[in-house]
This record gives structure tokens, sequence and C-alpha cells, in this order.
């Protein structure tokens, strides 16, 4: 099976564009879709569009689609993701505030093999940063693989032995051959806000029959998305990290 795994699409039409283009003669089994469809960005309805026209799709929500679509009020959240909350629920059409808030909660287990998450697989809103939070993951739940976001930040945490080992993907194309043995957690990077000091849109696709992941970063119009943002009354912040992938 081949899978294309997005994560924290944040209403960045401009890059999830360029993300499907640069697939586009490729053949995936399944999409997996790891949550934050929405917030920040300009174009929240046409990225949930995109999502929910997509074939052989697994989504799960993110926490700024739960305050996005009420379920959530974000008082957590910074002023900039707060401003971008509200604006984001007035501008959600009823069909795809309904849809968001109806999406399920990870994880969920895709193909007996495959845990997708938003923040981690035992609570959607936890961040994992650290090599301690991968590990504690892993010794709390027993899974193969498990894919997740919200940090924005692609890495691979692979475990065997009671040891943990860490890689940190960088560069345009960089594939990796799953080893026998290990239990992988994977963070595929941001679709539409990447925060590895690295702009591109950051994504993955798994073969689960030839056991690698490839991780790919793809260039989209960023001046055009800022402009969006800007012209949107969104806050300035939101577009001027975008140039910087912060
Ligand atoms: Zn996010």
């Amino acid at each position: 099976m081949k899978y294309l795994i997005i994560s924290d699409l944040h209403s960045n039409l401009e890059a999830l564009s360029a993300v499907l283009a640069s697939v586009k003669r490729k053949k995936f089994d399944r999409v997996l879709i790891l949550g934050d469809l929405v917030g920040y960005g300009a174009n929240p309805n046409q990225v949930v569009n995109i999502v929910r026209r997509t074939k052989q799709a697994v989504v799960i929500r993110g926490n700024h689609d739960k305050v996005a679509c009420g379920i959530e009020n974000g008082e957590n959240f910074n002023r900039a993701a707060q401003a971008s909350a509200h604006w984001t629920q007035k501008k959600l059409t009823p069909e795809n505030r309904s849809y968001l808030s109806h999406l399920p909660q990870g994880p969920a287990l895709v193909d007996n093999e495959i845990l997708i998450s938003h923040g981690t697989p035992i609570d959607e809103d936890a961040y994992i940063f650290s090599d301690y939070d991968a590990f504690e993951v892993f010794q709390m739940l027993d899974f193969k693989i498990c894919f997740f976001g919200h940090t924005h930040l692609p890495v691979v945490y692979a475990v065997s032995n009671q040891k943990l080992y860490t890689f940190r993907p960088d560069g345009e194309r960089v594939k990796i051959a799953l080893m026998n043995g290990f239990k992988y957690m994977v963070n595929p990077g941001s679709v539409g806000q990447p925060r590895d000091k690295n702009p591109l849109a950051s994504f993955a696709m798994f073969d689960s029959d030839q056991r690698t992941i490839t991780f790919k970063r793809v260039e989209y119009s960023i001046p055009k998305t800022q402009d969006k943002i800007l012209k949107a009354g969104l806050p300035q912040s939101l577009a001027n990290r975008l140039a910087i992938g912060v």
C-alpha cells in the first residue's frame, strides 16, 4: 500500500495545492490527514473543500479544527492563533463547519498497522517535542508505526530494545528504510506552516510493501499566501513566519 501523509495544512491553499501537484502522477491507496486543516491561513473553505473531495482519505481533527468549529473555545491559544480561529469561525461555510465538527478524534487505526494522531496517540492535544516525550508514548502504547503532527517539525523516532533513536530529515527529498524489530513515530512536518526553519511545504509518503518513508519539501508561492493573510486582516506575524519557516 502507498500512503500520502499530510498534516497541519492550516488554511494554506497554495501550499496544499503545490503538495498535491507534486505527487499528481503517483498513485496512493490512502491519504492520511493528521489534523489542523484550518487556522492561521486565509483559505479555510478552499482547503476543507479539497480535503472533502480527496478520495481514500482518512482524516482526524486537530486542535485548531476544534476551535474553528466551536467544540473548544481556544482559551489556551496565543493571541495570533485566537484571532485567526475567530476569523476562521466567521468564514467557514455551515457545511464545512459541520464537516470539521464531525471529524474523529485521534488516534485512528488504519489498515491494522498504522496509527494516526494529531498530538500523541494518547492525547490529541499533547506535543511531542523531545526524545523523552516520544519515549514515554512508546512505553505507554503498543503500535508498529504512528504518524503524528501538531509540532510542525518533521522527525522520526525509532525504538528497539528500550533504546530510542531520533532522526530529523533535512533536504528536499529524504528516503528512509524501516528496520525490522523497530517501532516508529513519524511526523511528516507541516504543509501550511513549517517551523523547522525551512519554509517549503513538508509532507511524507509511506510505502508499506517496500517499508520506506520518503519526506518531501515543495516550493509554493509564499508571497501570494502572505498577501491573502494580510488582506484578510489576519495578524501580520502569521504572514511573516511563513517566509522563514518558524
Ligand atoms: Zn498545527
